[in-house]
């Protein structure tokens, strides 16, 4: 099974779906979390990669896509994945469609996960995440404080702020998402593939709730 997360940054598509990967044992890939880690490599890719990261803007589908593929490649996406910010562009939608249906795969459903700019906005800026490359676990000073004040739950290491979280990254980021990710909504609705969660964070939905509601849908709809 291959499950896609939609989303504006920061809407709690990561959170989500690596609780649907300890749910249904499948592997969840973020492309955000790859191109970091090429980043924090040091490499040639990294640099090229890191130009556009900084700025809030998109890496270029050519790139994205050759580096989701790879890793997509390897043994242990073998029982399915989901995807978390890939595909983001139409573009790159169709190569995942391609490559998939090459190897006699496709994609069950895609999960949007909409919420108001205004609550995107303030979620980025009060998000956290663990210092620490091999761990990574993401907090929320309001609704996923860690247990002790910046220090991560999972491995006792310090929490950071990433760079592109200030609110000007975040305005750019949200700008570049309504220029392309509108458009791969409605690429998935036609195929009749998109289930949309509408969220507002005064509802007090968590994103367990959240991934519930999608494990009961996939239950009913996808036996
Ligand atoms: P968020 O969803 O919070 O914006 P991500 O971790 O998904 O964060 O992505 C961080 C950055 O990585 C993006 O702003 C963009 O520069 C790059 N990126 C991630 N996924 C893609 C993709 N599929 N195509 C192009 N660039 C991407
Ligand atoms: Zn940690």
């Amino acid at each position: 099974m291959y499950i896609v997360m939609l989303g504006k940054p920061g809407s709690g598509k990561g959170t989500v779906g690596k609780m649907l990967s300890e749910a249904l044992h499948m592997i969840h890939i973020s492309s955000g979390e790859l191109f970091r880690s090429y980043i924090s490599r040091a490499g040639d890719i990294g640099k090229q990669i890191e130009e556009y990261v900084a700025k809030g803007e998109l890496v270029p589908d050519e790139l994205a896509i050759q580096l989701v593929e790879k890793r997509l490649l390897e043994p242990d996406c073998k029982n399915g994945v989901i995807l978390d910010g890939f595909p983001r562009t139409v573009k790159q939608a169709e190569a995942l469609d391609k490559f998939l249906k090459e190897h006699h795969q496709k994609i069950n459903i895609a999960v949007e996960l909409d919420l108001s700019d205004e609550d995107i906005i303030d979620r980025i800026v009060k998000r956290r995440v663990c210092s620490n490359k091999d761990c990574r676990e993401v907090y929320n000073l309001e609704f996923k404080k860690p247990k002790v004040e910046g220090i991560c739950d999972v491995c006792g290491s310090t929490l950071e702020q990433r760079p592109d979280d200030s609110i000007e990254t975040v305005k750019q980021r949200l700008q570049v998402h309504y220029e392309t990710a509108g458009k791969l909504v409605e690429y998935y609705k036609a195929q009749d593939l998109l289930y949309t969660v509408k969220l507002n964070i005064h509802s007090g939905k968590t994103s367990e709730d959240v991934a519930k509601e999608v494990e009961k849908y996939l239950e009913t709809n996808q036996s």
